[in-house]
């Protein structure tokens, strides 16, 4: 016979005969409260499981002699006299500090019999400390773990001895052996219940049943979401970084903006000059005509005063003439900010032409204005718009100087299209190729030798800005036409 799964202590060798021999389990039991007071230093109370049966009460007697050396750091609870509910009684409401050690559950003091492990499985459920035990096959059942007898190891120890008999070895010449404790092992999910640190483990301590870590479980989702919160919040800054940019350099060429339409206006000033003059030419010289008129009158000898009146009239009238003229020159060209108003645009028309109508005579230029019938009212900035006309008349002057003079004709006409205000400025030069209608209107395009490039660009601008709309076309009988649209003020 080879007696084996045994602890030594349970085994009686002065009884073994020459046919006998033994693989047994050898065990300290002090190391196992060294192992308890180790992880959880602070124990003061260790309850006891043990049946009453003769092994047990046995088996009690004999760890009893292990606890003495304790004694001083530690209460020791023994079960040994329960009944197994009253066992679970105690466990339930251990103080603070307990610890439960099990030696074995076979028959209670009330003896009634526990099989297999489910005394085990109940006392767990309920313990309101940790349980320890060295048996191996109770290891993932609620123990916390520490040195361990382990099963395979006396097992396979057997099966040699017996392979050795099976080989015709004599069981009495075959020595006993003695099957130690194996290295420490730790159940990692009784470490986090009852808050034991690896870092208190017995070197050489494996851990089981770790739960990976969420790193573990999940690294390449976690390495992708950051990936993608990284990239997003690199694009979030970019984009920040670019919003500012944009913001400065908006506000930079609206105000580069506002400059060269000032600018522009200047050089359409210098287009102005022969219509200035002339328009000043006509009041100054009826004042003259009534300055001498009076002159001779007041020389007579019975000046007619009534006449006298009528001729201050006239000069008064002749006068605001020419302070309108330089009125509405100087407004043209001062430095004004946005400033829209209800206008209609066939008034703002009818004063543009008027102050172009010496620079089209001039450059040998038929102006034909036909004005919708209707009034067109609009809110615009009139400084502005006006500005918008003379820009386009004039580039329709350039673009006509080639041809016979008797063929220079602008057409410029308003009319009214569904809820929109419409202006065309039309000529009969070259027109605009297809491909440059949208390219006349970017900056500093010109085929002029002295030309800026910003008259149509600024034009654009301004329309823009009353949210209105402008574009070039091609007339069908030759010539470009510029169109504006503008919404009506209902
Ligand atoms: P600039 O007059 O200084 O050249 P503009 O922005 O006013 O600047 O005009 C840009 C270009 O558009 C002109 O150089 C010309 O080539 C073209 N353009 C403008 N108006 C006309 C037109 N009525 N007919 C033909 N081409 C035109």
């Amino acid at each position: 016979m080879v007696y084996t799964l045994v602890e030594r202590r349970r085994v009686d060798f002065s009884n073994l005969t020459e046919y006998d021999t033994v693989v047994a389990a050898s065990n300290n039991d002090a190391v196992f409260f060294e192992n308890i007071l180790r992880v959880l230093p602070l124990t003061t109370t260790i309850a006891i499981v043990v049946g009453a049966s003769q092994s047990e009460t046995w088996w009690r007697n004999e760890v009893a002699k292990s606890t003495a050396r304790f004694s001083d750091r530690v209460q020791f609870r023994w079960y040994d006299k329960l009944s197994f509910e009253d066992m679970l009684k105690d466990a339930a409401d251990l103080p603070p500090h307990s610890a439960i050690f099990w030696i074995g559950l076979n028959v209670d003091a009330a003896g009634v019999a526990h099989e297999g492990n489910s005394a085990f499985s109940r006392l767990y459920r309920v313990a309101n400390a940790p349980i320890f035990f060295h048996d191996e096959t109770f290891f993932g059942e609620g123990i916390v773990g520490g040195p361990m007898q382990v099963v395979a190891g006396q097992t396979k120890m057997a099966a040699e001895v017996a392979l050795r008999i099976l080989d015709g070895e004599k069981p009495g010449d075959i020595k006993p052996s003695f099957v130690e404790v194996a290295a420490p092992m730790f159940d990692w999910l009784q470490m986090q219940r009852w808050g034991i640190a690896e870092s208190s483990l017995p070197p050489g301590s494996t851990v089981y049943f770790r739960e990976p870590s969420l790193w573990e479980r999940y690294w390449w989702q976690i390495a992708l979401v950051t990936a993608v919160i990284l990239a997003q919040s690199g694009l979030i800054s970019t984009l920040v970084a670019e919003r500012r940019r944009r913001r400065l350099a908006e506000v930079q060429s609206a105000q580069r903006a506002k400059e060269l339409t000032h600018v522009n206006r200047f050089a359409m000033a210098g287009e102005l000059t022969a219509s200035i003059a002339h328009e000043m030419n006509q009041p100054l010289g009826a004042i003259r005509t009534n300055a001498e008129t009076a002159d001779a009158i007041l020389k007579s000898r019975t000046p007619d005063v009534a006449v006298l009146k009528d001729i201050v009239q006239d000069i008064l009238h002749d006068d605001l003439r020419a302070s309108e003229v330089i009125r509405r020159m100087r407004s043209l060209l001062k430095k004004v900010p946005f400033d829209p108003k209800n206008f209609d645009l066939n008034e703002v028309v009818r004063e543009t032409v008027d102050l172009l109508s010496a620079v089209v005579a001039g450059r040998k230029v038929e102006l034909n204005c036909s004005l919708a019938p209707i009034a067109l009212p609009i809110v615009c900035d009139q400084i502005q718009l006006q500005q918008v006309i003379i820009n386009l008349v004039v580039n329709a002057i350039d673009a006509m100087k080639d041809i016979p003079t008797k063929d220079r004709i602008i057409s410029i006409q308003t009319s009214r299209v569904e809820n929109f205000a419409e202006l065309s400025v039309s000529d009969r030069g070259p027109g605009i190729p297809e491909d440059k209608l949208q390219e006349v209107f970017e900056a500093f395009f010109t085929s002029k030798p002295e030309g800026m490039g910003m008259g149509l660009s600024i034009a654009r601008t301004i329309i823009e800005a009353h949210r209105g709309l402008i574009w070039a076309e091609h007339r069908d009988h030759g010539g470009a036409s510029f169109r504006i649209r503008l919404s009506l003020v209902q």
